[in-house]
């Protein structure tokens, strides 16, 4: 794995080293692992994914950070502070999106902003909040009452809370979650930038597209355990699937007894009577020997698309796979 847990590792932003948290029951309810022993480790400037169901434990392992929920072992650093023996500066260094879209709707954008710069002991001379208040688009709305506010712009507020400490690390818990496109875009620009400008970024999702397209390294969380942590690519490159659907100029009944044998091993379908989709591993098959064995198969080809393996697959494929999941989580 490319990301050392030493304790001490001046490069990281988050360590957490067998974090665990167990809920307790009640009468009604047995307790719960949301967390089960979680090694991770968050490099500075990068914008990184926690990808994983509902029920998985992202909200779990984010709260504990945030000093929210009380963790049942193990420990979490930020920004090289303990969370537990330095929380005071541990707190200072991470703003944290919750999930929950909470916002008192009696107070205005800038009173709100305010309170929080206030909780923090930021002195009124050394506050930010109109820079604030304009970073998350919400300038021409600083004085109107936040009930008033569209539930993109409260998910915008609630980032302005959580940057009024200008902490280096920033978390955003499913910040998708009943936020439309429009804004979810803005949202996201406004969010890559801040990253571009140096925030490290901790954003938890279960939208696969979205922590593929946004970050550059991915942790994937399943039933409260880590089962992979890896840069993006080099988990899209993991799972070593590829798909290719070739259009042929004949109606075909069947796949070519020729055209199998030669590409034995590989999964070959007719998807239509002229289409033929063939699943391949790249690193051992090039698409230009797929193709070849088509036209030696006595095929003209007329079309061909290939699709590459997305987060989806990678995700049944780990989370299927208990042998593949103990040899990662070692
Ligand atoms: P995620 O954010 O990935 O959806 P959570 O961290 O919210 O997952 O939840 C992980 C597990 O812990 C779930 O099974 C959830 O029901 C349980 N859980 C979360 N919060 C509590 C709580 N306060 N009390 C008891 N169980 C909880
Ligand atoms: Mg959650």
């Amino acid at each position: 794995m490319a990301y050392f847990s030493a304790p001490n590792n001046p490069d990281a932003a988050i360590i957490t080293s067998g974090l665990s948290k167990t809920y307790k029951g009640s009468a009604n309810t047995p307790p719960k692992d949301a967390l089960k022993s979680v090694d991770l480790t968050i490099p500075r400037g990068s914008f990184f994914g926690l990808l994983g169901p509902n029920g998985a434990g992202k909200s779990t392992l984010i709260n504990i950070l945030a000093g929210l929920v009380v963790k049942s072992a193990g420990s979490a650093s930020i920004w090289g502070y303990d969370a537990d023996r330095e929380m005071r500066a541990a707190r200072r260094c991470i703003g944290v999106v919750p999930q929950e879209l909470h916002i008192d709707p009696f107070f205005t954008p800038r009173e709100t902003l305010e309170l929080q710069a206030g909780l923090y002991g930021i002195p009124e001379a050394a506050r930010r909040t109109d820079e604030v208040l304009d970073a998350v688009g919400l300038s021409d709305k600083a004085d109107a009452y936040a009930r008033s506010l569209s539930g993109g712009m409260r998910r915008r507020l609630l980032v302005g809370k959580a940057m009024v400490h200008s902490p280096p690390v920033l978390v955003l818990d499913e910040p998708s979650a009943g936020v439309d496109v429009d804004l979810r875009r803005q949202l996201w620009a406004h969010v890559k930038r801040m990253n571009a400008a140096g925030t490290t970024v901790l954003l938890t999702t279960h939208y696969l597209e979205e922590a593929e397209a946004m970050c550059d390294t991915i942790a994937i969380i399943n039933h409260g355990r880590l089962i992979a942590c890896e840069s993006t690519p080099d988990l899209l490159g993991r799972l070593d699937a590829k798909e290719m659907l070739i259009t042929v100029d004949q109606d075909l009944a069947a796949v070519p007894e020729t055209l199998a044998a030669s590409l034995a091993g590989h999964a070959v379908e007719l998807e239509t009577p002229r289409r033929l989709r063939i699943a391949y591993p790249p690193s051992s098959v090039t698409s230009g020997q797929i193709l070849a064995a088509v036209s030696e198969a006595g095929l003209e080809i007329i079309d061909v698309t290939t699709r590459e393996a997305d987060l989806e697959d990678i995700f049944l494929n780990l989370t299927r796979d208990p042998e593949h999941i103990a040899g990662d989580a070692a």
